[in-house]
C-alpha cells in the first residue's frame, strides 16, 4: 500500500514526519510522491497557534474535496491536542493519530485502511521518548531536510511553562534522550554524508533535565563535549535555547571546536519587564543584553537569531516601545515576529488587557521593518570574508549559480548564500568561497575553484 505524507509546522514536526515514514517503510508501506498515487493521505498537522491549526484543517478539507474516496489520517500536534473533539467535528478525516508514540504509526495507518470507524490514537504525551527496538534507528530515517542537513531532536516536551504557549500541553513535560542514542544517530547521519547537524528541542538549554533528573550529567555542554569526539568535517547548529537557561559553557566549546557553529537561536520574545514577567520569563532586557554581550565577547563572529511576540495581553504602547528599544540595542542578526494567538489551556488565555489583532499585527510589522535594516547592517560584516558554504542546490536554468548557506544562516529560516562557481558543485557538500556582496538579506559568494582549494 502507498501513503502520501503532507508535513506541516515546525522542524520538530518534520523529524516526527521522518520517523513516521521510517516506521511505515519498515511495515512495508511505500511512499507515494504525489497524493493522487496514494491509498492513504497523512496530514502531519501543527497545533501550536490558531493560524497553523486552521491551515492543517484546511488541508484535510482540501484533500477530501479532491479525493472523496481516499483514506485521510490527521496526525501530529493538532491530533495530539484535540483528537476527541476533532473525531466529532472533522468528519472529513478517517482517523486521528497523535505524536506521543510514533512507533504506532503503522498500526494507525492499518486501522484506517481496514475501515475501523475513525480510530483515535493519541498516546500519553508524558511518555518516555525511547523508541521501541522494532523502529528503525533514528539515524536511518528518511530525511525531509535540505541537502547535507539533518535535524536531530535531543529532547521532547518542555518544563518552562511560558504562559502563552500550548506546547507543554501537546508535547508533555521535558524528557531528554540519552547521550549514547544521540551520538549513534549523529554518527550514522554523518556516515550517510550529512554535513550539518541541527540540534533541536523545545529548549536545548534545559537538556539533561527530566523526570529522572539529569540522566546524562553535564547538560547541553556535556552533550557537545561528547559530539566533539566524532571525527570529520561537519557543522553542529544549536536551535531554540531559552534565554533564561542559556548554558554559558557552550561558548568555550564553540571557541575550541569550530565545528560547533557560533550560531544561536534564542527566543527573547519581548523587552518589557512587565510583559516578560506575565509571560513567566525570569530575564529582563538588561540581562538579555548582557547575555548577548557575553556571547559576542566569547565569539565575536556569533550570529544570533530570535523571536518576538506582539500583542500579549496587557501590552501597552510603552511596553511596545521597550521592545523596539531592546531590539535596536540587541542588533540581532535575524529575528522573526509573531502576533499573539490566544490559546485555550494556556495561563495567558484568561489574562485581561487583550490587544486588538489589528494593533498586534501593526506592531509585528514595525518590528519586522526595524529588523530588516538591522539584519542588512549585520550581514555587511561578512563582505570581503572567506567562508565555508554548505551547497544546497543549483539555481534552475542558471549555469554556475547555486544556493547554499554560511554558518550564520540557518536552514529554512534565514537568508541564503548565492554562490557563483566555475566548477560544478555538489548539493550537500562544503565549498570555500569569498563573500563579495549582499543582496537584500542574502550574501553573494564566489566559490574558490578546486585549484584555489575550494
Ligand atoms: S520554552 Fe516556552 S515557548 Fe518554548 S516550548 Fe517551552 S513553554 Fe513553549
Amino acid at each position: 500500500m502507498r501513503y502520501y505524507l503532507d508535513p506541516f509546522g515546525c522542524v520538530k514536526n518534520q523529524v516526527d514526519a521522518e520517523t513516521m515514514m521510517a516506521v511505515l517503510g519498515r511495515a512495508g508501506w511505500e511512499q507515494a510522491d504525489d497524493s493522487s498515487a496514494a491509498d492513504l493521505i497523512i496530514v502531519n498537522s501543527c497545533g501550536f497557534i490558531e493560524s497553523a491549526k486552521q491551515e492543517s484543517i484546511n488541508a484535510v478539507l482540501a484533500y477530501r474535496r479532491v479525493y472523496p474516496q481516499k483514506k485521510i489520517l490527521l496526525a501530529g500536534c493538532l491530533a495530539q491536542r484535540y483528537a476527541p473533539e476533532l473525531a466529532e467535528s472533522l468528519t472529513e478525516a478517517d482517523g486521528f493519530f497523535g505524536n506521543a508514540d510514533l512507533s504506532l504509526t503503522a498500526k494507525a495507518a492499518r486501522a484506517v485502511m481496514e475501515g475501523e470507524s475513525r480510530p483515535v490514537l493519541a498516546g500519553d504525551a508524558a511518555a518516555e521518548i525511547a523508541l521501541p527496538a522494532d523502529v528503525p534507528a533514528p539515524g536511518d530515517r528518511p530525511l525531509l531536510s535540505l541537502p547535507g542537513s539533518a535535524y536531530v531532536k535531543i529532547s521532547e516536551g518542555c518544563n518552562n511553562r511560558c504562559t502563552f504557549c500550548a506546547i507543554p500541553g501537546i508535547r508533555g513535560p521535558l524528557r531528554s534522550r540519552p547521550v549514547p542514542g544521540i551520538l549513534a544517530e549523529c554518527r550514522r547521519l554523518l556516515d550517510r554524508g550529512v554535513k550539518e547537524l541541527c540540534l533541536i528541542g523545545q529548549d536545548l538549554g534545559s537538556f539533561g533535565a527530566g523526570p529522572a533528573g539529569d540522566v546524562n550529567g553535564g547538560g547541553l555542554p556535556g552533550l557537545l563535549e561528547a559530539l566533539s569526539a566524532l571525527e570529520g568535517r561537519f557543522w553542529v547548529r544549536l536551535l531554540y535555547i531559552h534565554p533564561d537557561n542559556f548554558p554559558l559553557p557552550v561558548l568555550d566549546i564553540c571557541r575550541r571546536d569550530g565545528r560547533f557553529l557560533p550560531y544561536f537561536d534564542i527566543p527573547f520574545q519581548h523587552g518589557s519587564a512587565s510583559i516578560l514577567r506575565a509571560m513567566n520569563r525570569r530575564g529582563t532586557a538588561e540581562s538579555y543584553l548582557d547575555l548577548i554581550a557575553a556571547i559576542r565577547s566569547a565569539l565575536p563572529d556569533a550570529a544570533i537569531r530570535s523571536t518576538f511576540l506582539l500583542g500579549f495581553p496587557g501590552e501597552t504602547e510603552e511596553d511596545f516601545r521597550a521592545l523596539l528599544d531592546f531590539q535596536a540595542r540587541a542588533r540581532l542578526d535575524w529575528a522573526g515576529a509573531f502576533a499573539y494567538s490566544r490559546e485555550e489551556g494556556t495561563p495567558a488565555y484568561s489574562m485581561k488587557g487583550r490587544v486588538p489583532r489589528r494593533l498586534a499585527e501593526e506592531r509585528k510589522r514595525m518590528v519586522e521593518e526595524q529588523q530588516t535594516a538591522i539584519t542588512q547592517e549585520r550581514m555587511n560584516r561578512f563582505i570581503g570574508r572567506t567562508e565555508d558554504v554548505l551547497v544546497e542546490e543549483r539555481i534552475n536554468g542558471e549555469e554556475g549559480l547555486y544556493l547554499g548557506r554560511l554558518p550564520c544562516q540557518a536552514p529554512e529560516a534565514d537568508g541564503a548564500a548565492v554562490i557563483s562557481a566555475d566548477d560544478p558543485l555538489e548539493p550537500g557538500t562544503f565549498v570555500r568561497g569569498a563573500v563579495f556582496a549582499r543582496a537584500g538579506l542574502d550574501l553573494e559568494v564566489k566559490a574558490f575553484s578546486r585549484q584555489q582549494g575550494g
